[in-house]
């Protein structure tokens, strides 16, 4: 097992017009790889170069422009192993800045600030250098020259002019970080690119991150197999196989797999291993916690929740992380939650269809969240209240009593509106007056206008009958809730 120095991935992130295409057009016609096979023939989402008179090469992930840049660009900066951050000297920073500022620094890849368009005309470079430079620290980025360690570099796109101090930047950054990586390992990597082509069938770009893709290689790409038919690098040329930081062009896919779905990596196994064990400490079930299944868009958001959840953790174990992915909530997440009895937290991701019925038919509690502070409040209480009492509970639905009814020799009906969700018969009910609970019970039966239901649902008026009896009074509120 010998570990080799990887070429470095870079991506490159900025402001919409401050360069990045004309910058990796720039290197990409200039470089010697593109050169010696006559010049791209075709776009494909990544490419590679080697300085000239060096054998050092340089991946670049080229998605701008791209309808999954949007998307690639919170996942290129974890997919790179440094980010480069173009500002254009006229403009400085702005909100798109700003955004790849906070990937870049979730994502905590190594940074190279390059400020582009220096051969405008009619601009006092060095005030307006200042300027971004007082931006930039702002955004708390530490800049070299202040004692950090994010090296900026100066330069034209268009003319080219300090492009290889840049490069050159990179391959030092790189060699700083010691990339490894081993040819001899199964390989992992990344899609950055995926498309149905008409004649070809499904068409993925995978950047390689470890290990060797070979031709011919059985595949599976989140849930889309495939036996690689043929492989393409990024010149358009037929490879056998395909080493360490190298993007390729691979088809014989059976669908069009995600953008951001792994390769066979390490990671998903590790997680799985982790799964398993974590099952086997549940099945002993000697503790009360909190169990949790959280999907969120991207590692760095995965990372601060965790890092927030885990303060609950300080004192007493209240929280078990069941499993941790990015992603959407899909049904293998619901099943695990059904499995073990576990919540789903969802943070930026959306539910699948089939998921959340699923969810449904399981009572698997799912929330979703955009905002980090909603998902931390909400899961305060949750834990607060698994401590005081011991259960969790989730309410169902709820209804105000608003009259009351004379029933039979001496019971009385509650006369409700719903207000919340739904409550059916067979559900645990409670009674509640002012925050404090009255009692439990269970509904004898539960009518809309004379006719029995089942249930009623938000915004319908009905009468309950509890069995046991229970001393309600106009003003409070029926719950219908379940033991989590
Ligand atoms: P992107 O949206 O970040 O990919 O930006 P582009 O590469 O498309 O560039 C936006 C505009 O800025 C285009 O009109 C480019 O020609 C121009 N541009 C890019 N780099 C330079 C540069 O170094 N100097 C000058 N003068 N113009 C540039």
């Amino acid at each position: 097992m010998s570990k080799i120095t990887r070429p470095p991935i870079v991506t490159i992130l900025g402001h919409v017009d401050h360069g990045k295409t004309s910058l990796l057009d720039f290197i990409r016609k200039s470089s010697v790889a593109a050169k010696e096979h006559g010049g791209i023939t075709q776009h494909i989402g990544a490419y590679q170069i080697s300085l000239p008179g060096t054998s050092n090469l340089i991946t670049f992930i080229d998605t701008p422009g791209h309808a999954a840049f949007e998307k690639m660009r919170s996942r290129g900066a974890r997919v790179a192993d440094i980010a480069v951050l173009v500002v254009a000297l006229d403009d400085g920073v702005m909100p798109q800045t700003i955004e790849a500022i906070k990937h870049i620094h979730e994502a905590k890849v190594p940074l190279i600030v390059i400020i582009n368009k220096i051969d405008l005309a009619g601009i006092d470079i060095a005030v307006q250098l200042a300027k971004i430079k007082k931006q930039l620290s702002d955004q708390k980025i530490n800049l070299e020259e202040y004692g950090g360690d994010v090296p900026l570099v100066s330069l034209s796109a268009k003319t080219g002019k300090g492009v290889d101090k840049l490069l050159e930047m990179i391959l030092l950054v790189a060699e700083l970080n010691e990339l490894k990586g081993d040819a001899q390992d199964a390989p992992s990597g990344v899609v950055i690119e995926a498309t149905l082509d008409k004649f070809k069938g499904p068409i993925a770009t995978i950047l390689i991150r470890n290990g060797t893709l070979k031709k011919g290689e059985q595949i599976l790409l989140g849930g889309v197999t495939g036996k690689i038919r043929a492989m393409l690098d990024f010149n358009g040329q037929a490879i056998e196989e395909a080493g360490p930081s190298t993007p390729v062009e691979i088809l014989g896919l059976t669908d069009v797999p995600k953008v951001g779905v792994l390769l066979g990596n390490e990671l998903e196994s590790e997680k799985v291993d982790e799964q398993v064990s974590l099952l086997d400490k549940l099945k002993m079930g000697e503790r009360k916690t909190l169990k949790v299944i959280i999907k969120a868009d991207k590692q760095g958001s995965l990372e601060a929740i965790q890092a927030s959840l885990d303060k609950f953790n300080l004192e007493r174990k209240v929280i078990d992380y069941i499993f941790a992915g990015i992603g959407d909530i899909g049904e293998e997440n619901i099943k695990l939650a059904a499995t073990v009895g576990a919540i789903v937290i969802g943070f930026n991701v959306k539910v699948v269809p089939l998921a959340a019925q699923l969810a449904e038919n399981e009572h698997v509690l799912i929330r979703t969240y955009n905002i980090i502070y909603e998902l931390l409040e909400d899961i305060e209480e949750v834990v607060n209240t698994l401590l005081e009492v011991g259960q969790l509970e989730e309410v169902l639905g709820k209804a105000n009593i608003l009259a009351e009814f004379p029933f039979g020799k001496n019971e009385r009906v509650a006369g409700c509106r719903m207000i919340e969700g739904v409550i059916a018969k067979g559900q645990k009910i409670r009674v509640v007056r002012v925050g404090q609970i009255i009692g439990e019970t269970k509904l004898k039966f539960l009518k809309k206008v004379k006719e029995e239901v089942n249930k009623v649902e938000k915004g319908n008026d009905c009468g309950m009958l509890f069995d046991p009896a229970i001393d309600f009074q106009i003003g409070d509120v029926v719950e219908s809730f379940r033991v989590i």
